[in-house]
């Protein structure tokens, strides 16, 4: 496996991001390549680790003073064993090939956990939506589209929302699309509700991220009542972890951007939460707001190379990173465990360095990795895919508890991998070899293509 990890790093030394998440995976699944001699004769990790098409386009696009920009797009199509390629698309300015080839390779052993059928993919470019009027938005996203249209499809790839893609973006997006095709085929997942979107799929994955952690509390006859959560982001998925927390009868005391974060010791009720999406999903706003509007919280703002993030400092139960990659470090998970934290689910795509990880499985921490907690997201994208092919929408409720389901067996799955491989309670190794398996098996079915 060393070699595996050899030949990568050998092949594209700068991506980063990509060796860490392949290093992550091929290290957790030493039991399950020792039962299986044919997992190794065919090649299998050889031949997950390199995607099999990668795009790179060009973006130009014009402001609101007419001024021209170039932007680079992408989409990594990594693997489609199970399905056509499915993943988001992220526009940031730290996007490049390292972040979707990690994006995308976590996307793969993600989706076949869902149970449903669908490949590994990720897009994006590194243009930025914040500060840029609606209009900016779209020129960028019908050009983006201009391109991408000719490599996606119903029956070959269907991308979705991540960071800085939300509703606004994949309107634009189909719109273009749907132009330029002449068709009306739900080839985004994420649609608005009034043209073909899911309802309970904007709130998806932060809800199936808290149904995680409460299933993983269930395993120790707990719940998450009472309980006190650190939640970083501010964004879809945050917002909604923190929804479904209050409806659970959990405290959430924190939220963040990238500017830094509030800390309310009272606890975000439904009010602020209001408040929150407001700011966040239709001003556009910062963070620190929040505490100019409720008195006696506090905010901090983000200091560059302190060497830890200060929100993962406060006393508390549960945390569910929900930002970025990388955002808690080994310092961070520290101060997790010394602050009484001992439940730690991931809304966010591998937000755990390394070290942290380490930190969480060898201290015994209810641990959900992102690949298996934040899986509700792509698994209601399923949902929605479904309800269009039969042309029927499914109530709210409907939609909530079949997600509810799926996170169960996604958890049930982990749990069981795990302790078949002599790693009981290691969810990392319980989902790496879980959605690997799934998909070394159908490589194989499938021939060498
Ligand atoms: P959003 O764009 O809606 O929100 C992202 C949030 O994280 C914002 O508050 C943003 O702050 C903050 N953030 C982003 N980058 C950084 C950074 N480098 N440093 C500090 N803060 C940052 O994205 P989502 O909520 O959709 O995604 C959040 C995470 O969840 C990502 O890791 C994504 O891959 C993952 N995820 C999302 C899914 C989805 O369905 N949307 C599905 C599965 C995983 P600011 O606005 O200041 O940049």
């Amino acid at each position: 496996m060393s070699e595996v990890l050899d030949i990568v790093k050998g092949r594209d030394p700068y991506q980063k991001e990509f060796h860490q998440a392949v290093e992550e995976v091929v290290t957790s699944l030493e039991p399950v390549m020792s039962k299986h001699p044919e997992y190794r004769s065919q090649k299998i990790l050889e031949r997950l680790v390199e995607p099999e098409r990668v795009i790179e386009f060009r973006v130009p696009w014009m402001d609101d003073k007419n001024e021209i920009h170039v932007n680079r797009g992408y989409r990594v199509e990594m693997n489609s064993a199970l399905g056509p390629y499915k993943g988001g698309l992220r526009f940031h300015p730290s996007v490049n090939l390292s972040t979707l080839k990690f994006l995308g390779f976590e996307q793969v052993f993600k989706n076949a956990l869902t149970t449903l059928p669908m490949g590994g993919g990720k897009g994006g470019s590194d243009f930025d939506p914040k500060g840029k009027s609606d209009a900016e938005v779209m020129r960028f996203c019908q050009n983006f589209m201009a391109e991408l249209h000719r490599h996606i499809g119903l029956h070959t790839d269907i991308p979705a929302g991540d960071i800085g893609v939300g509703g606004r973006e994949i309107g634009y997006l189909f719109g273009m699309y749907k132009k330029m095709r002449n068709e009306f085929t739900p080839i985004l997942t994420g649609k608005g509700l009034n043209w073909g979107g899911s309802l309970i799929r904007t709130e998806a994955t932060g809800y199936g991220s808290v149904y995680f952690a409460e299933n993983m509390l269930e395993t120790r006859n707990e719940t998450l009542e009472g309980k006190t959560c650190l939640v970083s982001g501010s964004g879809n998925v945050a917002v909604f972890t923190v929804e479904k927390l209050i409806e659970l009868g959990a405290k959430a005391v924190t939220l963040s951007d990238s500017s830094g974060y509030i800390y309310d010791e009272e606890g975000i009720d439904h009010e602020k939460l209001e408040f929150i999406k407001d700011l966040k999903f239709v001003r556009r706003g910062r963070i620190s707001e929040y505490t100019e509007r409720y008195k006696g919280t506090h905010f901090t703002a983000t200091v560059s190379g302190m060497g830890y993030n200060p929100l993962w400092d406060h006393k508390a139960d549960c945390a569910f990173p929900s930002a970025t990659q990388n955002e808690v470090n080994g310092k961070d998970a520290l101060n997790l465990l010394n602050n009484g934290v001992y439940v730690v689910s991931e809304g966010a795509n591998m937000p755990s360095t390394p070290e942290a990880v380490d930190i969480f499985v060898e201290n015994n921490l209810l641990y959900g990795p992102g690949k298996a907690a934040n899986a509700g997201g792509v698994s209601t994208s399923g949902l929605e895919l479904t309800q269009n092919s039969i042309r029927l929408y499914w109530t709210r409720e409907e939609v909530d508890s079949k997600l509810r389901n799926i996170m169960k067996q996604i958890h049930q799955n982990c749990l069981d991998t795990a302790e078949a491989f002599g790693q009981p309670g290691n969810y990392v190794v319980g989902a790496n070899i879980a959605g690997f398996k799934k998909v070394a098996d159908a490589m194989i079915d499938q021939g060498v293509v």
